[in-house]
């Protein structure tokens, strides 16, 4: 089963992907966060621009509703949800 499980679950990160916005983490207010891509991403040279910025992190391969959906790079918190955002 390849496709999106419409409403159900969501099965394809990039679908909750949030481009062009940095959030400042609720923690410390830093706003050196990264992106979690959840699931199992096909590698790619731009995520590994991303990986190598800090703008981006991976997860693992389990995705829930309560998995946080960011990274501080300043104080290693987690923060976000899918749930949340939807
Ligand atoms: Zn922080």
């Amino acid at each position: 089963m390849s496709e999106d499980q419409e409403g159900n679950s969501i099965s394809h990160s990039e679908r909750v992907t949030v481009v062009g916005v940095r959030h400042a983490c609720p923690r410390c207010g830093s706003r050196d966060v990264a992106r979690i891509l959840w699931g199992l991403p096909a590698y790619s040279a731009e995520m590994k621009r991303e990986l190598d910025a800090g703008e981006l992190t991976l997860g693992g391969c389990v995705i829930s509703e309560s998995n946080p959906l960011f990274a501080c790079n300043a104080c290693r918190g987690r923060f976000g949800s899918i749930k949340r955002l939807d």
